[in-house]
């Protein structure tokens, strides 16, 4: 069997297995399980060398979700409002 480095997916959840992301930050399309968001088990070089760059972009995402459930609450307060 091919040894299979891991991949960076720093959006995965290991608590869900549907939340895989298609592909790592590298680009590699990801199988089950070669993948995680923890650094320390990140083998693939690529990815080790974008690890500053996922984290520009975790940060972005997140903050965009936060966004999204501030404008969601402030829906909801106008709403009631009326
Ligand atoms: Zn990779």
């Amino acid at each position: 069997m091919r040894y299979l480095k891991t991949h960076y997916d720093p959006f995965a959840n290991p608590s869900d297995e549907e939340s895989w992301s298609e592909t790592g930050i590298c680009g590699t399309y990801l199988n089950d399980g070669n993948s995680t968001n923890d650094k320390d088990l990140v083998s693939c070089k690529k990815c080790i060398k974008r690890f500053d760059k996922a984290d520009a972009e975790v940060l972005t995402a997140r903050l965009q979700e936060l966004k999204d459930m501030q404008g969601f609450v402030d829906f909801m307060n106008e709403t009631k409002n009326k």
